[in-house]
Order: C-alpha cells, then structure tokens, then sequence
C-alpha cells in the first residue's frame, strides 16, 4: 500500500480508507493507496508549520542549497526505483521517463538550490535631512507552508519543479499528488529521510479534489501558499479557495497551443517537431499542440507526411524499445478523449487517421489504449478545435497570410504555448511577438532552459515558474531600511 507521509513518517489514513489504483496498460490493480482524512491533511499542515521554526528555519542558504544537492543525488542514485514507479503509474514509455520525467526530477532540485544561492538583493543608499542618510537591502523570506496540488502527466517532473523552489527558499510543504500517480511523491519521502531533510519539512497526502485532501489541504487556514498545476477549472476553484485569507497562489493550467508551419520552413524538421509535439507522452503534455496551421502551398503535403509519421506510432508496453505512444493515463480519460473523437465526426471532421480505439492484443485490451487521431477540415469554432482534448490528436488547417494565422492561433482562451516553423528570421520575431502565449518556441518544440519563464497567458496560468520566477512566489521579499 502506498501511505501518506507525514512528519517525516509513513502512516495509512487515520480513518482506515484506501482507494485502488490501476495499470493504464492493462487496468490491472496496481496498488492501494491511503486515502487522507481531513485530520491526516490537518496533521501534515500542523508538521510542516512546525518544521518552519525548528532546524529547518535555523539552516543557512548554504546549508540548504547543501541538502537539495543530496536529495538530486539520491533521486539519482535510486533511478531505478523512481523509473518503476512513475512508468507503473502512468504507463508511458520507460525511453521518455528515463530521458525527461527521472533526470528532470532530480534537476529540480540543483537548478533552485544554485538559483538561491546567486540571486541578487536590491541595496539602496538614501540622502536624509540630517545628511547623515540611510541604507536599505532587502531580504529573502520563506513564505511559510507551501500547499503543492500536481496533475499526473509528468508527475515527479511537475512536483520537484515546485517543491525544488519551495525548499530552496526555506518554506515547507505538503505535497497533493494526482490520484492517478501516488508512487513517486511516495517515493520522494524516503529521499528525504535518506538525506537528512528534518521531518515535516517534506509530506504528502493522497486523496482527490473536492471534499477529499485536495480541498483540505488548499482550505487550510495555516497554509500560506498555493501552487497548482492541472486543469483550468480546477485552478478556478483553488483561486476561490486562496481568496480567503488573502493567499498567493501560483496556476500553471491548461492549453489549447498551436502551431504554425509557413512554406518557408525547413520541412522535415517541421514534421519532426510537430509529430513530437502532438503526439509523445500520448499527447498527455500541458505544451502539446492539438491545433496545427500549416501555409496552403504546402498543406497536402505536410497532412500526408504527419499522417504517415502518426501511423508509424507504435502503441505498446512501456519496456518495449520500440513503444513510441502508450495508453493515456485512466479508462475515465481514455472515455473523455473518445467523446472527442466522436464530437469531431459528428461536427463533419476529415478524420486523416486514427479516430477511435485501436484494437489491442487481449492482454492489454483492459488498457486505455486510444489511437494517434489527426482531423482536418473542422471550423475554428468547433468544440474540437477550441477545448483542451488532453489526448494523442491534432487538428491541421490550412492559411493563406501571417495576419490571418496570427488571428487564429490567438483566437482561444489559453494562451500556454505555441510554435512557428519558418526560416525567416524577421517574420519568426514578429509572429512570436504576436502570438498570446507565455512561451513561443520558433524552429523547436519543449526546448526548456529551466531558469527561464515558464507559464500561460490568459486561461492558462497566473505567474510564471523557473529560476529567479520561482524564487519571488516561494519568498517574501523584506525591506531592511538603516538610519546612519
Ligand atoms: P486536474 O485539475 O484534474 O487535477 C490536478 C490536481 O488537482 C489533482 O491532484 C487533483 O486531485 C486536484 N484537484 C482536483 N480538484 C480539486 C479541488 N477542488 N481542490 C483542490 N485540488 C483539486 O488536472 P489533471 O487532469 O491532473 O491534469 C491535466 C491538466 O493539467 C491539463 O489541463 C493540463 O493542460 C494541465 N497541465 C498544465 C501544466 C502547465 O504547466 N500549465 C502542466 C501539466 C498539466
């Protein structure tokens, strides 16, 4: 049974309830796990405001950034462990979560303890009536106890890349991981006793949104942050829920990117980029492109040759070395995806490939297997073309000038990300600087340089995370004004 974490110790749920967790691959029962109760979310809250003040509180910057450098180590060290885990919860491929999700894991966690370490404070020199002036610096403060509410597509990836900063700057946290992927949250707190972090600095209860761990831990009077990532709407309620007490909250939601391939670019770059892009982690990325404008002199060609890139998706078990796409990550979401699907034939789509449910082998028939799915020849307006699908598929349309695809890229309520293909320098400036998005990558896809700004315009974010970002939600910043 996965337990909860707290104070430093594993326990099952003071109520006794657990809840099930299954295989995406082939829903067998994987695990239980200790579902938290409002006493258990309470006593992980309680944990962590006492470790704010106990030899946590007392550590240096130093001393700190020494201990985040271990917990990377260790994460490193038991690579093996966090790879089981998070392929066992999610079922995508072992190649993708030994490349991205376990190494970036463990960066979190050096990327913030050297950002601490180099951040620079504000000094100013003041004239006084006396002539004798005044000085003022600032100082960095912990905000307090840190509520961590996380999605489960990259699921050690997107925790660390909050609690990395969160501990870097002295808070504490307690840590809801998504329902669907308890183990390497789990996992995380064996790290931390492992290398010495003091208990209740790190915890991590388990349970769901509303009425269950997600809404106590994010109602909790003595927390005194919030930081989301997850679905739009979940990310309304959780503001609802920061207004009281006036706490900050940091939302990295949902997206609906686009992007944009102009008959300038270099082709076969283009495909590789945007099959990546619509297509790996089973399309399960925040980042992902599910709307493709592609400039009509080469439109045919580009829908045949990501049609024949799609149908070279090979859907299997994440140990098979051949695995390009695997399930997407429950029978509810794969239920969700296919309602989509359907909605774009009833809505007089050209399905170019895919459409439905594959036809597996009968021991993964139970799995939620959905196939690669490209569409052209939808409107703009269609529900297809303007809602989070979260699922392996595109819709690719054709333009005719950059004023045009400028309007329909920005015409959504996200604004998460978006890509350009081009080899015109000018026109790849003036695009992204057009485009409603909080990251533009032109000629790339998920290039990430992680001390830069990382979140969503408009429907898809508030604040930004990475390097010295991360470091003003998770500190307080005190002015220290000296009389001469
Ligand atoms: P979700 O919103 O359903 O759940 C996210 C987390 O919130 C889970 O831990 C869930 O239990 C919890 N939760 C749900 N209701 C809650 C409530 N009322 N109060 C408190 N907590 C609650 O999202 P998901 O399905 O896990 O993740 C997929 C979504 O995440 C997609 O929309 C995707 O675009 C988005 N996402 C965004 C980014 C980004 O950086 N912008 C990154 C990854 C995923």
């Amino acid at each position: 049974m996965i337990k909860n974490f707290i104070n430093g110790a594993y326990a099952a749920a003071a109520d006794g309830r657990t809840f099930e967790k299954r295989s995406p691959v082939d829903n067998r029962l994987l695990t239980r796990i200790a579902e938290a109760s409002e006493a258990d979310v309470n006593a992980a809250v309680d944990a962590a405001r006492a470790a704010l003040t106990g030899q946590w509180g007392r550590f240096t910057v130093d001393e700190r950034v020494h201990m985040l450098y271990a917990v990377a180590d260790e994460i490193d060290r038991r690579f093996d462990d966090f790879l089981a885990a998070e392929v066992a919860d999610t079922g995508k491929p072992v190649s993708i979560a030994r490349r991205i999700d376990i190494p970036r894991g463990a960066a979190n966690f050096k990327v913030f303890a050297d950002a601490i370490k180099n951040v620079p404070t504000e000094f100013f020199e003041m004239a006084t009536p006396d002539g004798l002036g005044a000085i003022n610096y600032t100082i960095r403060r912990p905000v307090g106890v840190v509520a961590v509410v996380c999605p489960w597509n990259f699921p050690l990836l997107l925790m660390t890349w909050k609690v990395g900063p969160a501990l870097a700057c002295g808070n504490t946290v307690v840590v809801k991981p998504s329902e669907e992927t308890p183990q390497t949250a789990a996992l995380l707190g064996e790290v931390m006793n492992a290398v010495g972090i003091p208990k209740g600095v790190y915890n991590v209860v388990h349970g769901f949104g509303p009425n269950s761990a997600g809404e106590w831990l994010t109602t909790h009077p003595d927390v005194s942050a919030i930081t989301f990532t997850g679905e739009t709407r979940t990310g309304e309620t959780i503001m609802k829920a920061a207004a009281v007490g006036a706490r900050p909250v940091s939302l990295e939601m949902g997206g609906k990117n686009a992007a944009i391939v102009f008959a300038d670019c270099d082709f076969d770059a283009a495909i590789e980029g945007t099959l990546l892009s619509a297509f790996v982690n089973t399309g399960q990325v925040c980042l992902g492109t599910e709307r493709i404008y592609v400039e009509r002199p080469i439109f045919d060609k580009f829908v045949q040759a990501l049609k024949r890139g799609a149908e070279d998706l090979k859907l299997g078990v994440p140990e098979d070395i051949a695995t390009g796409i695997g399930p997407v990550i429950s029978q509810e979401h794969r239920n969700k995806v296919l309602s989509y699907y359907r909605k774009a034939v009833e809505d007089g789509a050209t399905v170019v490939t895919g459409g439905g449910a594959p036809e597996m082998v009968a021991e993964l028939r139970e799995g939620a297997w959905v196939q690669p799915t490209i569409w052209t020849g939808l409107s703009e307006k269609s529900t297809v073309v303007q809602e989070e699908i979260f699922g392996p598929c595109c819709h690719i349309a054709p333009f005719d000038t950059e004023e045009e695809v400028i309007r329909m890229a920005n015409d959504t309520a996200y604004g998460l990300s978006a890509s350009l293909w081009t080899t015109n320098l000018r026109r790849g400036h003036r695009v992204s600087a057009a485009l409603e998005a909080g990251i533009v990558w032109v000629n790339s896809w998920f290039l990430r340089d992680l001390r830069t700004a990382f979140g969503g315009a408009k429907q898809s974010g508030i604040g930004r995370e990475g390097g010295v970002h991360s470091l003003e939600f998770y500190t307080e910043l005190k002015n220290v004004c000296v009389k001469l």
